[in-house]
């Protein structure tokens, strides 16, 4: 069986060496460090956590994340098994020993037969006779490599810096305020939440936006600019206290149903194909995220929002992916190459995990002569497929969490018609998952098997 290349031994680059050299598929895995760091990165070693040394919550039956490690567990994930075995107690949260994580997932990748480390930058598209290569180079991503997958990509399909703006459930926004129509009814006449603000509503708001305390930049993101397109909703404010009113919160256009006319409206754009999520257009934000969501509910309609992601502007190598991935992670440009972690545009240690183990087992099963069907959108790993190869709206793709909002909806109500609500609903959702999971499993186990596949 010919050789897999895997470039990044991040997280998704050693869980996708893992996936490969499990199924029998040999790997050569190529990491810059030590000869070449990243801004974040401190050591050596790989599967370094840059930042916080926590998994977030694992807890599988409420929260998205906590039901993504139970299912990455039972695709025998080597990132999971390496953070239970090193883990720190940390409330409901998986949390580990970072330098111990680091070293046993370096430990486990060094003794797998199968596996070659190899201490290289790989500065340029890899060479035409690598025939299946995966690319995990993370959100810091060397810049002679970013620039080659630009020029694959095309232009406006990698960003270097994340302007994200709020994105919330639309369940949690009070339609006896907020209203769907588009300005001047364009398009599908709909396709807007506007929330209304009276002057003084308005006013109390901006305050609240200059008071409201930051995030600093880290030292090397301070010389990359912002674009004005996408200034942070605050640097705007600063400008002037009434810019957003008589900017992109002016209120022409727009007729409020639900009461007087207001003196400026905010709009969220839908967010996934599903409609289960609205971005607040044009809300980037530098704002610490507790400012955020304390802030953000003082508008009408938006005083229980739950938040599926939170607003930042920081420095991430990301692909749209919806308009460069086939569904088996692979670019459309150039089928040998796939995409592996948050250079995919999903977001966070899991989640990057998880799109490491499915390119992994795509690259492994396409080596077997097989092909590897892709996860149910039911679960979490197919939500997190979904979001970047397709669920995602391509013109304003931004990276996600994993987050119960990129799922196909539960059931609003339960058999006997009861409406099912909150931690209910969610619970809904894990069971609906976990009914799903194992079919999958065992195919994909069968399109690993090298005895089911023909060989190459
Ligand atoms: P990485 O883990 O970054 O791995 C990529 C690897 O590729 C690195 O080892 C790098 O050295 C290597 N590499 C890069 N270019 C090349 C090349 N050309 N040739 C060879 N090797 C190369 N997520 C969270 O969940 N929680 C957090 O608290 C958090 N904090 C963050 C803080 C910062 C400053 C940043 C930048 C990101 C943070 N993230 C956080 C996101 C986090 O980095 C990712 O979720 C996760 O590490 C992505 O995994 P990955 O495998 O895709 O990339």
């Amino acid at each position: 069986i010919r050789t897999v290349h895997v470039i990044g031994g991040g997280l998704a680059g050693c869980e996708a060496a893992w996936q490969l050299a499990r199924a029998g598929v040999p790997v050569l895995l190529h990491e810059m460090r030590p000869h070449r760091s990243t801004p974040a990165h401190q050591s050596a070693g790989l599967a370094e956590l840059v930042c916080s040394n926590s998994l977030r919550s694992d807890d599988a039956d409420y929260n998205a994340v906590g039901l993504l490690h139970e299912e990455l567990r039972r695709a025998d994930s080597l990132i999971l098994r390496c953070a239970d075995t090193c883990k720190v107690p940390a409330g409901g949260a998986l949390a580990v020993d970072r330098d111990g994580f680091s070293v046993m997932v370096e430990r486990e990748m060094a003794a797998h037969p199968n596996i070659t480390i190899l201490r290289e930058e790989i500065a340029s598209l890899p060479p035409e006779d690598w025939d299946s290569v995966v690319i995990a180079t993370g959100p810091l991503t060397s810049p002679p490599l970013a620039d080659a997958i630009r020029a694959v990509t095309g232009e406006q399909s990698l960003s270097f810096f994340d302007a994200i703006a709020p994105i919330i459930h639309k369940d949690s926004i009070d339609f006896s305020k907020a209203w769907f129509q588009s300005r001047y009814d364009k398009g599908e006449g709909s396709d807007y939440i506007n929330c209304p603000l009276s002057r003084d509503e308005y006013y109390a708001f901006i305050d609240a936006l200059l008071a409201g305390e930051k995030v600093p930049f880290h030292e090397w993101e301070k010389d990359v600019p912002y674009f004005e397109g996408c200034l942070p909703i605050e640097v705007m404010a600063e400008r002037g206290r009434d810019t957003l009113a008589y900017g992109p919160g002016k209120p022409v256009g727009l007729t409020n149903p639900n009461g007087p006319k207001p003196f400026a409206v905010i709009q969220l754009r839908q967010d996934n194909a599903l409609g289960t999520l609205y971005n607040m257009v044009g809300f980037q934000t530098k704002l610490r995220h507790g400012e955020q969501a304390r802030i953000f509910r003082m508008i009408p309609g938006l005083e229980n929002a739950e938040f599926a992601r939170l607003g930042g502007v920081h420095r991430n190598t990301f692909v749209n992916g919806p308009r460069v991935l086939n569904r088996d992670l692979s670019l459309k440009a150039q089928p040998r190459l796939r995409l592996a972690g948050q250079i995919t545009g999903c977001e966070g240690y899991v989640e990057s995990t998880a799109i490491g183990l499915l390119a992994g087992r795509f690259a492994a099963a396409e080596r077997l002569g097989n092909a590897l069907p892709t996860p149910p959108a039911v679960t979490a790993l197919g939500a997190m497929l979904d979001h970047v190869t397709g669920g995602g709206m391509v013109e304003t793709y931004q990276p996600m969490n994993i987050n119960f909002g990129l799922f196909p909806p539960a059931p609003e109500r339960d058999e006997r018609g009861k409406r099912v609500k909150g931690r209910d609903r969610k619970k809904l959702y894990s069971d609906r998952a976990r009914a799903a999971l194992p079919q999958w499993l065992e195919d994909a186990a069968k399109a690993l098997s090298a005895e089911t596949a023909i060989q190459p």
